[in-house]
């Protein structure tokens, strides 16, 4: 199954070593899960952070006592770990899908430099190849999350920069050229019976998200305007002293701004995007953590933007997804 892929900005999936000749297969499936696991949390369901320690784990002893007694794999999975996890991997469960990046050459990147990765306006193959079944439910979810990382989001590692260090070019714009195969992915199921079975799922695991994780609902968008480094800064109460930023006397200890502002190793909350690339409208976006962060948010990004800007949350948008 191959799904063609046109970059708008480069694209950045390199390793700590800062260079970025090829894409990455494990920087793209970490991008794909990134989102997966947002909308899961947005309709409702549980999924874990696997960079945490709240990350699944299969116990294959409990696992074949549940088959033993006769259940299905998916329930003995559902008893076990997240949804996303069983479309993902995890310690114990295999990825039930490969993917490989094919129709690029080294010409098609920059090795080094402000934009360096894969060069803005090209297209490659992402293949995926189905190693175990995947189902109906996981195959609407996978579709969806693709729509909602070329309408409303970015991949690769450098979109993930904290503001403060914010610097070189837009990063991980992309247009999906053509489904192929998963045109009908989401015709599999339906917004209904995927909440339904994420809802089952979580209530099996018992837990809850964390606080701090990436929920769907709570994601922001605004169309045609950006934020420069100057407004990044006001709205984050930060100031420059020297080369670097910090937080302005009085507002660091403010929880809220802290997260916002994000820290090293951590994604980063606010993405804005210029217009320097040909095709691509000015958009930021970001998320945060309830329905009271994003109307404060809201108030914060008015006084830098204006009163008219188009602001859009992630409950809306998942209301179109049926
Ligand atoms: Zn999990």
């Amino acid at each position: 199954m191959e799904v063609k892929i046109r970059t708008l900005t480069p694209l950045w999936t390199g390793d700590v070593d800062r260079k970025c000749e090829t894409l990455k297969e494990t920087g793209i499936i970490g991008s794909l899960r990134w989102w997966h696991e947002a909308l899961v949390r947005g309709l409702g369901g549980y999924a874990c952070d696997p960079t945490s320690n709240e990350k699944c784990k299969l116990d294959h002893k409990k696992f074949d006592n549940s088959i033993k007694k006769g259940k299905s794999v998916q329930e003995a999975l559902n008893e076990q770990i997240c949804s996303v996890c069983q479309l993902f991997g995890c310690t114990g469960w295999k990825r039930r899908f490969g993917i490989q990046i094919n129709g690029l050459t080294s010409t098609d990147f920059r090795e080094s430099g402000q934009k360096a990765g894969l060069k803005e306006k090209r297209t490659f193959h992402l293949d995926i190849l189905p190693l175990s079944n995947i189902d109906h439910n996981q195959k609407w979810l996978f579709k969806k999350t693709l729509l909602i990382i070329e309408n409303y989001g970015a991949i690769g590692g450098r979109t993930t920069r904290k503001p403060g260090s914010y610097q070189g070019t837009s990063y991980g714009l992309i247009q999906i050229k053509n489904y192929r195969e998963l045109e009908s992915w989401n015709n599999e199921s339906n917004i209904e019976n995927v909440k339904d079975w994420l809802k089952s799922n979580k209530k099996n695991l018992n837990k809850n998200n964390n606080f701090n994780w990436f929920d769907f609902r709570f994601y922001w968008l605004i169309k045609g305007e950006h934020l420069d480094k100057d407004h990044m800064n006001n709205l984050l109460r930060l100031e420059k002293r020297g080369k670097r930023s910090f937080p302005k006397s009085g507002t660091e200890k403010d929880e809220f701004l802290n997260f916002l502002r994000g820290k090293q190793g951590v994604s980063k909350k606010i993405f804005s995007f210029d217009k320097s690339f040909e095709n691509i409208e000015a958009f930021i976006f970001g998320y945060v953590r309830n329905k009271e962060e994003l109307n404060k948010l809201k108030g914060m990004l008015r006084i830098e933007l204006g009163e008219y800007m188009d602001f859009k949350v992630g409950k809306i948008i998942m209301r179109d997804l049926e």
